[in-house]
C-alpha cells in the first residue's frame, strides 16, 4: 500500500493507487506519494515488524 496525500487539501489515505477524485475535498487532485519515509508512518511500512 501506498500513502497518498492531497495536494489541495492535505487528506490522506492508504491505496495501491491514488483516487481520481478526492473524497475530503471532492476535486480531481494531485495526489502526493507520502508513504512511509517519514517518522509518523513507522507503524505503517508494507507490515514490516520492526521490532524482529
Ligand atoms: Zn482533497
Amino acid at each position: 500500500m501506498t500513502n497518498w496525500k492531497c495536494s489541495n487539501c492535505g487528506y490522506t489515505l492508504e491505496a495501491d493507487v491514488p483516487p481520481e477524485q478526492c473524497p475530503s475535498c471532492g476535486e480531481k487532485c494531485d495526489f502526493i506519494d507520502v508513504s512511509c519515509y517519514i517518522p509518523e508512518c513507522d507503524t505503517t511500512i508494507g507490515g514490516v515488524d520492526k521490532r524482529i
